[in-house]
């Protein structure tokens, strides 16, 4: 089925104002996309901090553009939005289509079928993008070269976790900082669209389960017909999500690279291990960036419940590098991360990390988006939910949400997408490592 939007009848009208709360990739596509289909609509972006938020999810020095999915669905869309991408004269230039490799230890586990399954779709529909790594040897030579031998096993505990991989050629990075610029600058010449960045939305204001607007932190009232709810990782404390959406925290690090390395390692493709949840990117500016899809971390806070006053509540809430500038990872992650770079780019195992940080992401239980109008709130509407793969639809997110809106959401997405999804195929999509977040504050680690 395709999931062509279609043109909007006439008898369903667009609200004349919009809040949207969160200018990260969820909130500034969807903003652009009113502003092209509804070119009357006044939209309003708050946010916490001016973008590119430096502690925003879709802030980063690079994400993954890539279109291996199990889900044909997301694989579809995923190469869509990665045709706009490359179209699009001003982000195609922060893009680097060097290609991802995933690896396994071939182990039996879900990750392996995952592994097995992603890659037997992707060659049966594009065999000349597969490059298929069948040895030890073969994956590590992929990043060193012809001539390099990965190091004996006497060496790394005896297993073998980077042993069989294929890399498909046509994936891609990203700069995300530089277009999270770009998609700004574009709202910014946008007449219909005005920014309040610099006090965070306190509460949705609304009256007999109607939305009329929102609480700035500083007492200030603004008014709209429609809020939308574009908040990423703190959307929990806006609107009650339950356990549809959760924050969880994820570790990511990065190394400073010698010129002479980063040209060695200029053409590698971004490494990842589907067994140890481990990510390598290539050099980029200097540095090599590595993340682990682990359990993740929590925040354990208590809040008021942001749709009864009169009750608490217990979320997960974002710590980061803006509220708490002095914390690095936990020691469990930056040892699981050189235990890892240790067996596939052994010089950098023991070298010291350049800066480190917690990135939480809006995590969902299938790794599903959230984008559905809110259950019982009119004039609400819920745009969150991105969990670790939605920067990649930057290009399609917004056109989704008017289309949400509008109610000409293609089923299938729509029920992909809706809130009361909790169950289906499991978080394939995005898979993390198996286990429970672990609280953050018992592990927490600071820079003195
Ligand atoms: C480590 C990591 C790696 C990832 N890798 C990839 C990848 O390779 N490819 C991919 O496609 N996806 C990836 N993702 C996922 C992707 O980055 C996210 O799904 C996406 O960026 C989420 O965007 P967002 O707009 O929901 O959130 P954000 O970008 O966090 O935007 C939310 C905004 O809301 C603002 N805000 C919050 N509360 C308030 C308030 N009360 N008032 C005002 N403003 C508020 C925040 O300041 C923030 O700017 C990754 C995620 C992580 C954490």
């Amino acid at each position: 089925m395709s999931n062509k939007i279609e043109p909007v009848s006439e008898s369903k009208s667009f609200p004349d104002s919009v809040i949207i709360i969160g200018a990260g990739v969820f909130g500034l596509s969807t903003a652009l996309a009113i502003a092209k289909l509804h070119p009357l609509t006044k939209v309003t972006i708050v946010d916490r901090l001016t973008p590119p938020v430096a502690d925003g999810t879709s802030v980063d020095t690079t994400r993954c553009i890539r279109s291996d999915y199990l889900d044909p669905i997301y694989g579809r869309l995923a190469k869509q939005s990665q045709k706009l991408i490359q179209e699009d004269p001003d982000l195609r230039k922060h893009l680097f289509q060097q290609g991802m490799t995933f690896v396994c230890d071939g182990q039996p586990s879900r990750f392996t079928e995952v592994w097995r399954s992603q890659l037997e779709r992707g060659k049966s529909s594009n065999p000349a993008n597969y490059e298929e790594l069948i040895t030890r040897e073969e994956v590590f030579q992929r990043i060193h070269g012809k001539d390099s031998r990965p190091p004996p096993l006497s060496s790394i505990g005896g297993e073998a976790r980077w042993k069989t991989a294929y890399c498909n050629i046509e994936d891609a990075f990203i700069d995300a900082k530089e277009s999270i610029q770009i998609y700004y600058n574009r709202c910014l010449a946008t007449s219909t669209i005005d920014f309040l960045c610099g006090s965070a939305v306190e509460r949705i204001l609304v009256n007999d389960d109607k939305a009329e607007g929102v609480v700035l932190q500083d007492g200030a009232v603004i008014i709209a017909e429609m809020v939308i709810v574009a908040a990423g990782a703190w959307s929990n404390r806006l609107v009650y999500l339950g356990t549809r959406v959760v924050p969880v925290g994820h570790e990511v690090a990065w190394i400073k690279v010698s010129a002479e390395e980063e040209a060695r390692w200029k053409n590698m493709s971004i490494t990842t291990n589907m067994s140890t949840g481990l990510n390598i990117f290539p050099p980029y500016n200097g540095e090599i960036k590595i993340l682990r899809r682990s359990p993740g971390y929590k925040n354990t806070t208590i809040i008021t419940h942001p749709e009864d006053p009169s009750r608490k509540i217990q979320i997960s809430y974002p710590r980061t590098i803006v509220s708490n500038p002095n914390d690095v990872i936990p020691s469990d992650a930056e040892a699981a991360m050189r235990d890892n770079l240790r067996e596939i780019m052994p010089t950098l195992a023991d070298r010291p990390f350049d800066r480190s940080k917690i990135c939480w992401i809006s995590t969902t239980p299938t790794a599903d988006f959230l984008i559905a109008p809110h259950p019982h709130i009119t004039g609400v509407h819920l745009a969150t939910g991105g969990s670790a793969h939605a920067w990649k639809f930057l290009p399609l997110i917004g056109d989704w949400v008017v289309a949400s809106i509008m109610d000409v959401l293609p089923q299938e997405l729509v029920e992909k997408w809706a809130f009361d999804r909790h169950t289906g195929d499991s978080d394939q999509n995005a898979p993390r490592m198996d286990g429970e977040p672990q609280e953050l504050r018992d592990i927490v680690r600071y820079r003195l």
